[in-house]
C-alpha cells in the first residue's frame, strides 16, 4: 500500500508557478462583451454564452452553464454569459 504524497512544505512554491491557475480565456472575450450579452439576455429570451477556447458566441446556453460543447470548435469550453462574468471581472 502506497500512501499518497502530501506536500510537507506548504511555504514552498516552485518557481514560475502561479498560486492559482486561471482558466485560459480567448482574447476576444472581454468584460465589455460578456456584460453586453448578460444585459441583452435580461431583456430578451436569449441565453447567450461564449466559447472560451475559440471566442465564438453560443446560443441557448443556460446562464450558469459550464463546459458545454462548442458547435464551432468542438471543445467543451462554452460557458453561460452570467457564469463568465465572474471570470472576466474577477
Ligand atoms: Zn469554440
Amino acid at each position: 500500500m502506497k500512501t499518497p504524497q502530501v506536500d510537507a512544505m506548504p511555504g514552498m512554491t516552485p518557481l514560475g508557478l502561479k498560486p492559482a491557475k486561471k482558466a485560459v480565456m480567448h482574447p476576444s472575450i472581454t468584460a465589455e462583451r460578456v456584460t453586453a450579452a448578460v444585459e441583452e439576455s435580461m431583456c430578451g429570451l436569449d441565453n447567450p454564452g461564449f466559447c472560451i477556447a475559440c471566442g465564438e458566441d453560443a446560443e441557448g446556453v443556460e446562464p450558469d452553464a459550464r463546459k458545454y460543447e462548442c458547435e464551432c470548435c468542438g471543445k467543451r469550453a462554452v460557458y453561460g454569459a452570467e457564469e463568465l462574468l465572474f471570470y472576466v471581472t474577477a
